[in-house]
């Protein structure tokens, strides 16, 4: 199965796709933790991607269209998060993907309102001392989402690859609720 999974910044993607990836026991690629490694690495990679992270922007398209194409070719199976953000991007998985014959199954769109983002990521910053989980980041990392990242959604939706789930609640009815949007069963 190859599911991406799409929202806005603190949706909880990143959660939820550690764990359905090990519960469905495929690859998991997050284009954020990749840069953040290569960031931390010192790699010229990492160089060029911090200044757009730490601005809240997107790192360019063919900068992040490179860096995942060169992880597509592991298993069947894989769960992409984070991943794509433009529409320029989105094209260009399909393509990648159609091309190794491996199609995109869905896209798990996590629908979470705007207060409670900002909310949880105000907390991830205390928790975790994210660089770009400032206030300024954080706003300009939705508005970038609303311009870039929101028209990718009509994308899915108008091949009809788009679920959609609640991503108010406990981790664990948001995970149980993403089983059942991928079609895996409903179990711990
Ligand atoms: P994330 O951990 O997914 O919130 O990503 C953190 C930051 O990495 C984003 O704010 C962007 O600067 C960059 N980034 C991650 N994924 C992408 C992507 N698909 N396209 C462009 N930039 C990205």
């Amino acid at each position: 199965m190859r599911i991406v999974l799409f929202g806005p910044p603190g949706a909880g993607k990143g959660t939820q796709g550690v764990r359905l990836a090990e519960k469905l026991n495929i690859t998991h690629l997050a284009t954020g933790d990749m840069l953040r490694a290569e960031v931390g690495a010192g790699s010229e990679l990492g160089k060029l991607a911090k200044q757009y992270m730490d601005r809240g922007d997107l790192v360019p398209d063919e900068v992040i269209i490179n860096m995942i194409k060169s992880r597509l070719g592991g298993g069947d199976g894989m769960l992409i998060d984070g991943f794509p953000r433009t529409l320029g991007q989105a094209e260009a998985l399909d393509a990648a993907l159609q091309e190794a014959n491996k199609p995109l199954d869905k896209c798990v769109y996590f629908k979470v309102d705007q207060d409670e983002l900002v909310k949880r990521l105000i907390n991830r910053a205390s928790e975790q001392g994210r660089s770009d989980d400032t206030p300024e980041t954080i706003s300009r990392r939705m508005d970038v989402y609303q311009q870039q990242t929101a028209p990718v959604l009509d994308y899915y939706r108008s091949s009809g690859r788009i679920v959609e789930i609640d991503g108010l609640g406990t981790p664990d009815e948001v995970f149980n609720r993403l089983i059942l949007a991928v079609g895996g069963e409903n179990k711990n």
